[in-house]
């Protein structure tokens, strides 16, 4: 089957013959430490041995490789940006690097390891108490313990502070009432962090699956992300002991807070998939013949070729900026939202273009562009819409909310 080639970082110079890798044309690359090159490499390697050669039937089946997460995990790829806990402690970029290549895969690989890292393990990292960091995060940072997000609800997604879900206080513990949709790992997740409404605000609530009155349902027939479970949560008065409360946040400020670190590796991670797209397009272009000569001879490829490479290299120095910006932890919401909005539209608008470009092919399951493109319809909407992200901005030039 004709996956897209893997991407070997700086090993595919351009054919025209200046020697530029065709996919880091302002040589990102080279600006990385050793140590974030090595990680790039490493998960690069990951991703062509382990991810490629299933990944299409996965999203054929409807499957999450569950099978990949002792990888993952043994790669240090589950909570890599914490320090301790049996945890990585790498720096922002190489998260961002991560990212980039496990969506070069598959945006449902990358998908699961943000909900993993930066969505469970990071609130439990940043707000947890010590002994709710030392029950969880060593576990799922060893990939023994899955987690997920609750956040979003039936009613409307863009809106969480209108949250249904409530936390009533009843002795020393608490009682949950509600309902939580779209959750990514939410049927195989061991433990959810469900954010619900209590008089004082909202909270996070860790609950263990197998709480009574907790149950998740796995959504069927999704168009999109195919290879990535997302569930239904249902909460039907679920006792909660108080020490499962996150003691070190109230308000919407905590999700937010989890969700500018996990759309921080989406920036990134868009950035594999268009790469992907584009590495297919260039082999093919060069080899299909029409009207006697290669596709990418004819001016209005190369033309639609060279935009992409545009679009692609300016989402990289977007990243690549604002992972220097978090790590010298200068980093607000608002570039976060700007680099959200453009980097998915870039790499959407890419996947489509080169879905077209690969003509009738291109609606086949032997080529990439299709797959990307169907899993980032969800990336551009998931944490935030485009519209949330762009209402975000604009709240930021003018003072005033839209929204
Ligand atoms: C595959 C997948 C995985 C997901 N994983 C998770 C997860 O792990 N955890 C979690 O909590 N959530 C998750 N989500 C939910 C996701 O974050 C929401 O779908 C998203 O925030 C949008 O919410 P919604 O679907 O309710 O759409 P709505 O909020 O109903 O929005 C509908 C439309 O209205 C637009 N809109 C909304 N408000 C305005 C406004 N003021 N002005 C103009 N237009 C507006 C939106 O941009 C959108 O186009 C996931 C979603 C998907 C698809």
């Amino acid at each position: 089957m004709a996956q897209a080639a893997p991407h070997t970082p700086a090993t595919t110079p351009s054919a025209g013959g200046s020697g530029l890798d065709p996919l880091d044309l302002y040589a990102v690359r080279a600006s990385l430490s050793d140590e974030e090159r090595l990680v790039q490499e490493s998960v690069a390697r990951f991703v062509e041995g382990e991810v490629l050669p299933i990944i299409q039937s996965c999203f054929e089946e409807h499957r999450f490789p569950k099978e990949l997460i002792p990888k993952l995990a043994a790669l240090g790829l589950l909570g890599s940006s914490l320090q301790g806990y049996d945890c990585a402690g790498l720096n922002a970029i190489c998260y961002g690097l991560i990212c980039q290549e496990l969506e070069r895969g598959d945006s449902a690989i990358r998908s699961f390891v943000s909900v993993q890292s930066s969505l469970c393990m990071y609130p439990i990292f940043a707000f947890g108490s010590e002994a709710q960091k030392a029950r969880y995060l060593p576990r799922m940072a060893r990939g023994e313990l899955i987690g997920c997000f609750g956040l979003t609800e039936p009613q409307g997604g863009s809106d969480p502070a209108n949250m249904k879900t409530h936390a009533k206080k009843r002795g020393k513990d608490w009682v949950l009432n509600g309902s939580k949709m779209w959750i990514t790992n939410g049927s195989i997740a061991d433990v959810a962090l469900v954010w619900a409404m209590t008089p004082a605000g909202m909270r996070g609530f860790l609950i263990d699956r197998d709480a009574p009155g907790f149950s998740a349902r796995e959504i069927e027939h999704k168009f999109s992300l195919r290879a990535s479970v997302t569930a239904a949560l249902f909460l039907d008065n679920v006792l909660v002991p108080d020490e499962q409360v996150l003691p070190g946040v109230t308000g919407l400020k905590g999700p937010l807070s989890c969700l500018t670190q996990a759309r921080y590796g989406i920036c990134w991670g868009v950035i594999g998939a268009a790469q992907a797209c584009l590495r297919q397009l260039l082999d093919y272009t060069a080899t299909r013949t029409l009207f006697g000569r290669p596709l990418a001879h004819n001016q209005t490829i190369q033309v639609r070729l060279a935009d992409m490479a545009r679009r692609i290299t300016a989402a990289q120095l977007l990243a690549l900026q604002l992972g220097r910006l978090k790590d010298s932890g200068a980093m607000q919401p608002a570039q976060v939202s700007l680099a959200k909005w453009n980097n998915c539209r870039m790499a959407l608008d890419i996947a489509r273009d080169c879905r077209d470009m690969l003509g009738g092919a291109g609606i086949s399951a032997e080529y990439a562009p299709i797959r990307h493109l169907l899993n980032l319809e969800s990336v551009v909407t998931y944490e935030g819409t485009e519209t949330i992200h762009e209402l975000t901005i604009g709240r930021e030039l003018t003072g005033f909310s839209a929204f």
